[in-house]
């Protein structure tokens, strides 16, 4: 079935860009449809559920399908018009009647779409298709907990541990094997324990519309931070020690929730192995 093949494209482009922007989990796809496809979400849905099993990196990910509205612009008197305006047409054309809908061969070949309508408003088969012809990855959101524990990574690596830093904002990972010694675990964790996810989850979620210089300036100053990474601080910060925020950790933890999580935590700081860690 046609809509098989375009979900597998969609599913290993999805997980290639993941892997391509450093993400080790994906939690939402979104997905634009064009209109002119005519494609099936609800069979997109059902494939895409199938075939994302193959990728670890996208397999717990939830695909979010919409419809991209198709838009065509005569080139001779510039009208616009959309796809229901023509798809009577179609109908009349591969089915028999305008009302009556059936498979055609627009649904496999959207470009056909030129040979077969004409400009509604003065009949010049001269327009272009301006958008709603094709099948794109409009976004791709990453797990957010390894977007907090990257964020405390980066900044340890810049105040320790510069030739490493450098290293690692180029994607070079395993010459910096040094940034998931136990620190930058801490640091992680106290990062999930003390600041509230909604305020890094606006960094951390890819999302184009976002000014991110405007969300970074907010978010050092919620939080009495200096700029360490666009503009170097004036004079170096002391870093709180390891035992300060363990310290505040377990009383946050003691207080919040029980015992056990203090077990829990101390059990990850010191005793577990590195991919537990990162999960
Ligand atoms: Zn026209």
């Amino acid at each position: 079935m046609h809509e098989w093949s375009i979900t597998e494209s969609i599913v290993v482009s999805s997980a290639k860009i993941a892997v391509e922007q450093g993400a080790s989990k994906v939690v939402k796809v979104y997905v634009k449809v064009g209109e002119l496809s005519q494609l099936e979400l609800e069979i997109l849905k059902t494939a895409t559920n199938e075939l994302k099993k193959e990728y670890d990196v996208v397999r717990d990910a939830d695909f979010v399908f919409e419809v991209e509205e198709a838009r065509f612009k005569c080139l001779s008197c510039g009208y616009s018009w959309g796809f229901s305006e023509v798809k009577r047409k179609i109908n009349e054309i591969f089915c028999g009647s305008p009302d009556k809908e059936c498979d055609n061969p627009i649904h496999y070949v959207p470009d056909l779409v030129n040979s077969f309508i004409r400009c509604p408003k003065c009949g010049s088969p001269d327009f272009e298709v301006v958008a709603g012809r094709g099948v794109y990855i409009a976004k791709l959101e990453r797990d957010i907990v390894e977007g907090l524990t990257e964020f405390f990574m980066g900044y340890v690596l810049y105040t320790r541990y510069w030739e490493c830093y450098i290293a690692w904002i180029k994607s070079r990972y395993p010459v910096c094997a040094i940034s998931y010694e136990k620190d930058v675990k801490l640091f992680g964790a106290a990062a999930q324990v003390l600041i509230p996810i909604s305020d890094l989850a606006k960094i951390y979620v890819y999302n184009p519309s976002i000014d991110w210089y405007e969300q970074y300036r907010g978010f050092l100053d919620n939080y009495n931070m200096e700029d360490f990474l666009i503009n170097k601080p004036k004079k170096k910060r002391k870093w709180p020690s390891r035992t300060l925020f363990e310290n505040i950790i377990v009383k946050i933890l003691r207080e919040k929730a029980c015992e056990n999580l203090v077990g829990e935590f101390r059990d990850l700081l010191y005793e577990a192995s590195i991919s537990e860690v990162l999960n």
